[in-house]
């Protein structure tokens, strides 16, 4: 039995287009979708991010605070991650373990109903995110993930990449530079073949094809390394690259309940 991968959709945000290619498009309104995966093998089901916060449906302000004059979130209750997996038949306690690019607030939102999983972060990240400098603080929702689930830790280049079962099939590639703990999952799929799902490491197709910096960055140099070891996983290895914030980029995949596999 081979592994199935379905493609998510938890509400898009609305930004300036510069937060997204910093420096371009200044003044640009860019509406981006806010992805989550869940990938089905033989040994479990797992989550690649978990998307926003429920609140967002009904209190992104309460939430998210001021974040939301910038990065203005638009998500309905039933686009939150319980409702979405429950409509490919799956209940939280089916997940079996959580990988997360990152703690930012639109990727670790559904954490605290996943008490029963295992879930995986790079030690660098978990630290980070309850110590951000200034211009990162408020991405972080420490009620997101101030949750005590049962962290597995991954030591950043010692353990890359991590194999996440043992078996090849899927691997978390330590992507540091839009955080200093973000990770990107490459899946190897039977008939679809390898994908990689790059989170924000790669925003969009502009950022994978032009030389152009991410608008949010913890570290310029690292962030350009990671998009240049994604752009080789491309070029060389014949990965195929799923953007993590693309509005034309997304439309090209289908979503749940359709997979590859
Ligand atoms: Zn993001």
């Amino acid at each position: 039995m081979g592994m199935k991968l379905y493609f998510f959709e938890c509400g898009i945000l609305r930004c300036d287009k510069s937060l997204i290619t910093m420096g371009r498009d200044v003044g640009t309104m860019f509406e981006i979708p806010v992805p989550f995966f869940l990938i089905t093998h033989p040994k479990g089901n797992v989550l690649y991010d978990t998307g926003n916060a429920k609140e967002l449906a009904i209190d992104a302000r309460g939430h998210w605070g001021a974040v939301v004059d910038v990065y203005e979130p638009v998500m309905s209750e039933d686009q939150y991650v319980v409702n979405q997996l429950a409509k490919v038949g799956l209940k939280p306690e089916d997940i079996t373990h959580i990988v997360l690019s990152h703690l930012h607030l639109d990727h670790a939102g559904g954490l605290r109903d996943f008490p029963h999983a295992k879930v995986y972060v790079q030690r660098e990240e978990l630290q980070w995110a309850y110590t951000p400098d200034f211009y990162q603080k408020a991405a972080y929702i420490r009620a997101d993930f101030d949750v005590s689930p049962n962290w597995v830790l991954i030591e950043g280049w010692r353990e890359d990449p991590y194999d996440l079962f043992g078996d090849g099939l899927i691997e978390l590639w330590f992507t540091p530079g839009h955080t200093p703990g973000h990770q990107t999952m490459v899946v190897k799929l039977e008939n679809s073949g390898p994908m990689m799902l790059t989170g924000d490491a790669c925003y969009t197709t502009e950022i994978l094809n032009e030389d152009v910096l991410p608008g949010l960055v913890w570290s310029c140099g690292e962030a350009v390394k990671s998009i240049k070891r994604i752009r080789y996983a491309n070029d060389v290895l014949g990965i195929k690259i799923v953007t993590g914030h693309d509005p034309d980029g997304w439309k090209k995949f289908k979503l749940a309940p359709e997979y590859y596999d």
